[in-house]
């Protein structure tokens, strides 16, 4: 058995790098004071009462929400205006994310963005169709020169939409300063709303910081509010005191609504009092789009994974770098180490101030036993687990697997487990896991991995890609060839292994049949893939290229029937994948 535990057993070398960074290296932002920022330059961007779906850095996998969603009825087509004057600085389309985009520059040195539109107005409707049929693309990221599209306060630009990656018809609306693209609250601009309801507190849980913490007498979590099975009921029961001996940190589970009977957004601050003095606030009044993967480092992941509920921590990492909780005596962590009473108070606030608490009598009991500062051993003897300053640079380089990560990829020193297991069922050679095993959060930032390239089989080079294991699911890495190796960024730890896609997508008409004529507003085609995912898609009416839609949510490819003339038309429709298999049909249209 190769390695004991603490020990790294690796053959080549690892964890070897001597510079260490800072944390305020590359980390940039300004600092935000809501009392000089100006209330009443930008306009609210829509004609409909400001009706919030989403806050402002409300917590989402993987990031901090960059700005507030706005209601709009429902339905797709409120028209949606420019928030003050200015110039279209960067237009952009993607299948993904935000969809059709807009972000126009303010000459007061901010800069509003608008996203999932379904269709743009005007001047720059004219500019996005030139675009896409002189470049015969649908998808594209261009940055736009002061002179080329300037707008008026309250200029029509669009109509709000459901593009992108986008769960209902709504505006994502975003104020950031321009330098830098850092999104601020644009509530601090002085945009006005109706919320009369408190937030609500879930609950409250607390963590052993480390395995001598007791916690209502044993080494656990432990919920305030918790739900059991009796016989065929579930009974909910709220403790108002709990014992601890140690150090613990604590967590809360809360929302805010803004109208009674709809949606459960995100709360503006959350601070936890102990006996009677603040101990830790959380609020994001800005970030930097660099580090919005942190907020993983602020939520208990593990529960987020389990339950999808989102804890907000007291405790701070000491790799987190933006934001931070602001004044977290002892980085959020409570330790009493005496025999008393002591209370934890939550104090949670709304964006109009409305505030609603929830106590907790802790008894304190001494701490019996040391705590240990060394990292806990990790327990599979054939695991390899390595220790990881995360100021560091860390290199794995073993048994044909290769990791490349940067400073600040975690957030707290760790010990980080590397395992090599044999190849699975339908995959090309072995599978490699990685990941921290004290802290067991994905990377802040992506990182570089390589695996070899399979060798003595038929199938081409091309069509190897590397997969991400979740279980039995094994999903699409983008990969590259480079050195004769299979390169990837990744964002995620866990297992990677090696697969092949020979197959092309898939592609057929959804709303079109060639011996009827059609009568649909859109030709609607349904494109999947079985691996490596939808890459380039060309349409072609009569021979010439036509603007087809991609709306991977719904695995469409849309074309508008407005561009059909009255008659019979030869459709033709190319789709590859991201390793280049390619699927060509033809049908008949008539309309
Ligand atoms: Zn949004």
């Amino acid at each position: 058995m190769a390695g004991e535990p603490g020990t790294t057993g690796l053959s080549g070398k690892s964890g070897v790098s001597d510079t260490p960074s800072t944390p305020e290296d590359t980390v940039r932002q300004h600092p935000v004071d809501e009392s000089s920022l100006p209330k009443d330059y930008f306009a609210h961007p829509m004609k409909l009462p400001v009706s919030l779906s989403a806050s402002f850095a409300e917590i989402r996998p993987n990031h901090f929400h960059g700005g507030i969603d706005l209601r709009v009825g429902g339905k797709v087509g409120e028209p949606v205006y420019a928030a003050a004057e200015g110039y279209v600085s960067r237009i952009k389309v993607s299948p993904w994310g935000g969809g059709k985009h807009v972000y126009i520059t303010h000459p007061n040195g901010f800069r509003t963005v608008y996203m999932h539109l379904d269709h743009y107005a005007g001047e720059l409707a004219q500019l996005v169709e030139s675009y896409q049929y002189s470049h015969r693309v649908f998808a594209f990221d261009i940055d736009l020169p002061a002179d080329s599209i300037s707008v008026e306060k309250g200029q029509l630009i669009g109509y709000a939409g459901n593009t992108g990656s986008s769960g209902g018809p709504h505006l994502h609306y975003e104020i950031r300063f321009a330098d830098n693209d850092q999104p601020i609250n644009p509530f601090y601009f002085g945009l006005d709303f109706t919320d009369p309801v408190p937030p609500t507190i879930v609950n409250v849980k607390l963590y052993p910081a480390g395995p001598a913490t007791m916690i209502d007498g044993a080494a656990q979590e432990w919920f305030q509010t918790s739900r059991r099975k009796v016989g065929k009921q579930y009974l909910t029961t709220t403790a108002d005191s709990v014992s601890v001996a140690g150090r613990f940190y604590a967590g809360i589970y809360t929302y805010d609504v803004s109208e009674p009977s709809k949606g459960r957004n995100g709360v503006e601050r959350v601070e936890l009092y102990v006996d009677g003095s603040i101990h830790s606030v959380y609020s994001v009044p800005t970030y930097i789009y660099e580090e919005t993967r942190s907020i993983n480092a602020h939520i208990d992941y593990a529960q987020y994974l389990k339950s999808k509920e989102y804890y907000i921590l007291s405790r701070q990492l000491p790799g987190v770098r933006y934001p931070k909780v602001v004044a977290a005596r002892d980085s959020g962590y409570i330790c009493f180490n005496d025999s008393a009473l002591h209370t934890l108070e939550y104090r949670v606030f709304d964006y109009k101030g409305n505030c609603t608490k929830r106590t907790l009598s802790v008894r304190s009991l001494p701490a019996n036993q040391t705590e240990h500062t060394s990292l806990p051993a990790v327990g599979n003897l054939e695991d390899k687990a390595m220790s990881v300053d995360f100021r560091r640079a860390f290199t794995i380089d073993s048994a044909g697997f290769r990791a490349e990560m940067k400073p600040h990829t975690l957030y707290a020193d760790d010990n980080m487990v590397f395992r090599v297991s044999s190849r699975g069922a339908g995959f090309f050679g072995s599978r490699y896991t990685v990941y921290p095993s004290r802290h067991n959060l994905p990377p802040n930032i992506p990182y570089n991995i390589q695996l070899p390239l399979p060798k003595g089989t038929r199938i081409p080079a091309s069509k190897f890609l590397i997969v991400a294991l979740n279980g039995k699911k094994a999903s699409a890495v983008a990969t590259r060839i480079d050195g004769g190796v299979l390169c990837a960024e990744v964002k995620t730890f866990g297992t990677f292994t090696v697969a092949a896609d020979t197959v092309a997508p898939d592609v057929k008409p959804s709303n079109f049949a060639p011996s009827a004529a059609v009568t649909a507003k859109e030709l609607r085609l349904k494109v999947t893939d079985n691996l490596a995912g939808i890459d380039t898609y060309n349409c072609y009416l009569d021979g010439r290229w036509i603007l087809a839609e991609y709306d991977p949510k719904n695995n469409a490819l849309i074309i508008d029937a407005k561009r059909l003339k009255k008659g019979v038309h030869e459709l033709k429709v190319e789709v590859s994948d991201a390793v280049g298999n390619n699927a060509q049909k033809k049908w008949t249209v008539t309309r």
